[in-house]
């Protein structure tokens, strides 16, 4: 009698992903094990990265214009690292986000433009201590979603003029939740998430020695609960609208 084949696992279609953080570094603390795992999956995954970073210094010698200079390159590092296709930099000053127009309408064109299935962002919703430019990013990227990418005539000119088409992101995968519905298994990229960090030497160059430890500590209390080894953790939103 001929061995009844095994039915094969169903084909995971690549998608294609949009992760918007406001500084260089956020992506890679929040995501990084993720996103490694998503790119050698082979799925298209692009950064947006908000702010500059030019404030993230207690050294006495810097100023606010060589760490934009410093981060931008350290971010570049990492998404190498990780397989990110493209990094984009908005350029706002370190603490400076607002939630206006001109943000918003920069996030909606590159929602637009990117097409992503899924966008990961930060927690706007945090109840204990965030850091502001994280809230508002994360507000400024939901209301971006929906309805301003989504409803062609929001934004006109940005049909009119550059024919960037409304797009409906399919989910979100939000960083730094305090009530985390999804957890990812990132035992296979571990390595590759501390590289990453490891990029960011003017944020974590003093640390060098013990963070990678505590990382990892953190990462087995997210998974212990699942059976997860290591993790990341996230909240999830289907965007049914
Ligand atoms: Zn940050």
């Amino acid at each position: 009698m001929p061995r009844k084949r095994q039915p094969k696992p169903e084909a995971v279609q690549p998608k294609k992903v949009l992760v918007i953080t406001a500084h260089p570094d956020d992506s890679e603390f929040g995501a990084a094990g993720t996103v490694a795992l998503w790119s050698s999956q082979g799925w298209e995954v692009n950064y947006v990265v908000c702010t500059n970073g030019d404030k993230g210094s207690q050294d006495p010698k810097m100023t606010p214009k060589k760490l934009a200079k410093i981060r931008e390159k350290e971010q570049r590092c990492a998404a190498d690292v990780l397989g990110v296709k493209e990094v984009v930099f908005l350029g706002y000053g370190d603490g400076e986000l607002e939630e206006s127009r001109d943000f918003l309408r920069n996030v909606v064109r590159l929602i637009r433009r990117f097409r992503p299935d899924i966008v990961v962002t930060q927690d706007p919703y945090r109840r204990n201590a965030a850091h502001r430019d994280h809230r508002i990013t994360g507000r400024v990227v939901l209301d971006a979603i929906f309805p301003y990418a989504r409803d062609r005539l929001h934004f006109y000119e940005l049909l009119r003029d550059e024919g960037l088409e409304p797009h409906k992101v399919r989910e979100v995968y939000l960083t730094g939740a305090e009530d985390p519905d999804t957890f990812i298994d990132i035992s296979p990229t571990w390595e590759r998430k501390i590289a990453a960090i490891k990029c960011h030497h003017s944020q974590v160059g003093g640390r060098d020695e013990h963070f990678p430890q505590f990382m990892r500590q953190n990462a087995e209390t997210l998974g212990k609960e699942k059976g997860i080894p290591l993790a990341e953790a996230f909240r999830r939103l289907e965007m049914r609208v």
